[in-house]
């Protein structure tokens, strides 16, 4: 039985990591310029503080400015409204990000909202989805842009295709769906009260897992030779981690399919340096 071609997201990310340090070397050199993030995170949640961690390695190794400011648990919304506040004023951060997610008793959608637009190197500010929605892309959401290189890279974005997308939340699935939209796909967005997901599934030239849980997608129902991407990062009770799709089944009817980990998960980090890249160079009319 044919075996998919595997969307190798680490090795893409590794190249594109080394064109971001060699611009920022660039920047720097012909400009006097230093791209600056800032990442705030709240409390003591593991996983978070991973993700933070590999962000500040990630932006160290690319030649960044790179800040961490961690606050306690029990910070209050003003408290994390004013740091904001300094950080959109601050000359030398061109891009800040608030690790989610936050403590329950602050409000997030103020929080990610209170972020200037033009330093938005997560994508998540109603200004940036609009600009997306609208087709003038700005600092766009960073799994989705992944996706799409990923897409690019491999020369499977192809228009007119039927993208179904599973999972509808503000930071995957529905960006990922604007994405594609801006690229002539026919998308399909489910989610929890979708009927007959098997159905869409079914009809699928490409399909994007962004559910947070595995066995959900039976590989049975994946149409011989689609393009699978597998957005989901799931922690298993052995402590492995899994996508949503189970990928060894699902390799043997797709055409392509991206692994967890090593597919989408190394992009979107790499496209939050891009992002911040770009937002550096808007600041300094280089855009
Ligand atoms: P979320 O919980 O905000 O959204 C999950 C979506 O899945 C919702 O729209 C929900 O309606 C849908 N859903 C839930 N159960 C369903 C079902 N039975 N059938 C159909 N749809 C169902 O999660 P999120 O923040 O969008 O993240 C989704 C997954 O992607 C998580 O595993 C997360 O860890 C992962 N993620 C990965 C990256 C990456 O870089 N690879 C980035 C962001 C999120």
């Amino acid at each position: 039985m044919a075996t998919a071609i595997r969307i190798d997201g680490k090795a893409k990310a590794a190249e594109l990591s080394e064109k971001i340090t060699a611009e920022t070397a660039a920047l720097a050199r012909d400009h006097g310029i230093k791209p600056g993030l800032a990442v705030v995170i709240i409390g003591e949640d593991p996983a978070s503080q991973v993700y933070v961690r590999n962000k500040q390695r990630r932006a160290a190794a690319c030649g960044f400015h790179s800040v961490k400011h961690a606050l306690p648990e029990d910070v209050s919304q003003e408290d994390v409204l004013a740091l904001i506040d300094d950080l959109n004023g601050d000359d030398a951060i061109h891009g800040i990000l608030v690790q989610l997610p936050l403590p329950g008793h602050l409000d997030e959608g103020a929080i990610t909202q209170s972020i200037s637009p033009a330093k938005d190197v997560d994508g998540f500010h109603a200004f940036n989805v609009g600009k997306l929605a609208l087709r003038q892309p700005g600092l766009r959401p960073c799994t989705p842009r992944g996706v799409m290189s990923l897409l690019h890279y491999y020369g499977i974005a192809n228009r007119s295709m039927h993208a179904v997308i599973i999972g509808a939340s503000n930071i995957v699935g529905r960006p990922m769906a604007l994405e594609l939209l801006l690229t002539g796909s026919t998308v399909t967005v489910s989610h929890r009260f979708t009927r007959n997901l098997e159905d869409h599934v079914r009809s699928a030239e490409l399909l994007i897992s962004a559910i947070g849980k595995p066995g959900i997608i039976d590989s049975e129902w994946i149409p011989r030779g689609a393009i699978v991407v597998d957005v989901g990062i799931n922690r298993l009770p052995d402590g492995r981690l899994v996508g949503d799709i189970d990928f060894a089944s699902a390799a043997q009817r797709a055409g392509w399919i991206s692994p967890v980990p090593g597919g989408v998960g190394p992009m979107t980090i790499t496209m939050l340096m891009k992002n911040t890249v770009q937002s550096a160079k808007q600041f300094a009319g280089l855009a």
